[in-house]
């Protein structure tokens, strides 16, 4: 036994995937389609999604938030656990959400998202404008590194008490222990934890899955 994480290498992911892993045709089929695009890297495991609609289902999230759409595997994962409800997610790219649009009509979840394109932070100031503050149950941001205490701040404020914000990409594959390691997004990321790991209004998990992910909880003020 012991009392570290054990190093996940592919015959042990590939286990793990093989005796947990129950993924919607049409999550794997985009998850394919996805592969060959530019940025597929910004593509989540499919495990991950797993995880994040285990946890919509746990508090029983019905109002959502996303930064950072890419071609919509982690909000369909998000409504296919929700049901019914309403996502709301933010990107900047139209080409991508094309294939997002696509596939959420195929797994017939596309009347529970709303996709609104352009900079994510006015998006949340308009979200903010329009009386959302403090209403959503859980939010997931994975998009621009270097945003990613911007947009805290301002989802942190569109939370509910006791809702939960989930940051992808926390651990970016080990740089962001690499002191050495100098460059913006690395910097940006090792900022956002120790801030977060400082800040009295939340609670929180840091966990290696995936690329790492933060779970924050808002305290009740
Ligand atoms: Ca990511």
């Amino acid at each position: 036994m012991s009392n570290t994480t054990i190093q996940i290498d592919d015959k042990v992911y590939n286990y793990l995937l093989s005796v947990s892993l129950n993924e919607h045709k049409a999550l794997k089929k985009l998850r394919e389609v996805t592969s060959s695009m530019p940025g597929s890297r910004m593509q989540i495991a499919p495990d991950q999604g797993q995880f994040m609609g285990m946890i919509v289902k746990m508090i029983g999230a019905k109002k959502l938030l996303e930064i950072g759409t890419y071609t919509g595997y982690s909000s369909m994962v998000c409504a296919m656990a929700m049901k019914s409800g309403q996502i709301i997610t933010l990107d900047n790219d139209p080409i991508a959400t094309e294939v997002a649009k696509t596939f959420w009509k195929e797994g017939e979840v596309d009347h529970l998202i709303d996709l609104r394109l352009g900079e994510a932070l006015d998006s949340l100031k308009q979200l903010i404008e329009e009386k959302h503050s403090s209403s959503f149950d859980f939010i997931f941001i994975d998009a621009d590194k270097a945003n990613y205490k911007n947009y805290y701040e301002l989802c942190l404020e569109l939370l509910n008490p006791n809702g939960i914000i989930i940051f992808d990409n926390v651990l970016w594959s080990g740089a962001v222990a690499d002191m050495d390691d100098k460059s913006k997004n690395t910097i940006a990321l090792r900022d956002l934890n120790e801030m977060l790991f400082n800040d009295q209004r939340i609670d929180l998990s840091m966990i290696p899955v995936g690329d790492g992910l933060t779970i924050v909880r808002k305290k009740q003020s």
